[in-house]
């Protein structure tokens, strides 16, 4: 389909950015990444007030508003709209004559957005479950900026394939704290966990919208601490995101978490996603 690229719209072969980038140079950017169904963006407004935190972050402003952003989504979710589509979209600090770290005095921002489809989930993953590798985290200390300097989390991510694993959950000063591309909940002792936020995870949109879910649900959780032995002898873990909702971890390092099976709270929990999810497609 058409990429969004400042102001036009774009074949992909057309969109291009200047090698003296900020974004190319220093992966000086950020991004979101926004779930849309049935043509409709799952919390927008939410992934463009992260944006902004993003942007605030790295000292940029807004360079569009939630209802121009909006326009832009209408417009490239558009040529699919029965299709489950996943919106990214990225800022950048934009060209600069010359390649220096200190903010350019005057640069105008590199805006892009697309849409590609999004894969329903594997049946299997419902069933089974996936698995995942317990990991030093060895990024940044202002993980709560969604940054497009992903190296540390391209490498983690890596090497969570090739243990064949779908994930890496990052550990740091002996405390789990979200994965390599997802954030993290634990039922461990009857209770339902998940970090609390601050700088050294990402704030999930999922991983908001799983907490209202289960408020709603009756299920009480706590924001906290979760101990990397919390984690090896959890009942239950989950990780979530825009891409893969909540999903079950089931072996740990190898070994099977709890039954070894998808647990009874993220059945239940689970549910609750796919209801809303129909509910914000329009069925
Ligand atoms: N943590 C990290 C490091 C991520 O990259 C992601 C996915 N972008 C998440 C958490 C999940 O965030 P969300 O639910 O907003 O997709």
């Amino acid at each position: 389909g058409e990429i969004y690229l400042n102001g036009a719209y774009l074949a992909p072969d057309q969109a291009m950015v200047s090698v003296l980038d900020r974004g190319f140079l220093f992966g000086d950017g950020v991004y979101e990444v926004i779930p849309a169904y049935g043509g409709r963006p799952l919390r927008a407004r939410e992934h463009i007030e992260r944006l902004a935190n993003s942007l605030r972050g790295i000292g940029m402003q807004e360079p569009l508003s939630l209802a121009e952003w909006s326009a832009i989504f209408d417009r490239l979710l558009a040529p699919a709209p029965e299709t489950d589509q996943a919106l990214y979209l990225q800022v950048t600090r934009g060209v600069a004559p010359t390649r220096d770290h200190r903010y350019p005095a005057h640069a105008t921002p590199t805006v892009m957005a697309m849409a590609k489809p999004m894969q329903p989930r594997d049946r299997g993953i419902a069933e089974r479950g996936v698995s995942a590798v317990i990991r030093d985290d060895i990024r940044w200390h202002r993980c709560d900026i969604k940054t497009t300097a992903l190296v540390a989390a391209v490498m983690l991510r890596q090497a969570a394939a090739e243990a064949g694993a779908e994930e890496a959950i990052l550990v740091r000063d002996g405390l789990a704290l979200e994965g390599s591309t997802s954030n993290l909940f634990v039922v461990s002792g009857g209770q339902l966990s998940t970090p609390a936020k601050g700088p050294l995870l990402l704030p999930g949109i999922t991983r908001d919208l799983v907490l209202e879910l289960a408020a709603q649900a009756g299920i009480p959780y706590r924001e906290d601490a979760i101990p990397v032995e919390t984690l090896q002898s959890a009942d239950e873990v989950w990780i979530t995101s825009s891409t893969r909702e909540v999903m079950p971890v089931t072996r740990l390092d190898g070994e099977p978490v709890g039954s070894g099976r998808p647990g009874p709270v993220w059945q239940q929990i689970d549910a609750h996603y796919q209801r809303f999810k129909a509910d914000a497609r329009g069925a």
